[in-house]
């Protein structure tokens, strides 16, 4: 029986809820989510719940801030003119750009709230600074072959990859 350790292609159903209890993102009804175990593809809480447990079972994992997506840092929301964004797209809250950190890294932002003149954006992640918890389904187990773990993540059930 194969168990989840680094350097295997896991595939996993999963639904993820927040304290509240409401769901916010689930893999039911659609394809598995496939990735490679020990490469940092899943957030850290959730490969370290994965860890060790084997295909056909089911668990769930509670994935702290730290060990998500991050705390909050306050000053990752800002406020920016509305001629900072292009011109022909209608912003919404939700959306989300690539930008430019003061570092000159690319980063992306959230828009939080658009006002007339300006844009609420938050460069933090939309689920940082909470707490997730997943249901998991372990759907299948697998070596990754040498060219996934050279690329640092899963090819399609063919061989064959898209970038
Ligand atoms: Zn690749």
């Amino acid at each position: 029986m194969q168990t989840i350790s680094k350097g295997k292609i896991v595939s996993i159903h999963y639904t993820l809820r927040g304290d509240d209890g409401v769901v916010i993102d689930s893999s039911e009804g659609g394809t598995p989510l496939d990735y490679l175990h020990g490469a940092g593809n899943i957030v850290p809480g959730l490969e370290k719940g994965l860890d060790g447990h084997a295909v056909g079972e089911k668990l769930e994992v509670k994935v702290a801030p730290a060990d998500g997506y991050g705390v909050h840092d306050p000053r990752g929301v800002q406020r920016v003119p509305r001629q900072a964004f292009p011109e022909d797209v209608d912003l919404e809250p939700g959306m989300q750009f690539g930008a430019e950190d003061p570092q000159g890294d690319s980063t992306t932002v959230w828009i939080v709230k658009v006002e007339d003149e300006q844009v609420v954006i938050d460069m933090n992640h939309p689920l940082a600074g909470k707490t997730l918890h997943f249901a998991i389904s372990i759907a299948a187990v697998r070596d990754a072959t040498k060219e996934e773990v050279a690329h640092g993540h899963p090819h399609g059930p063919h061989g064959h990859h898209h970038h």
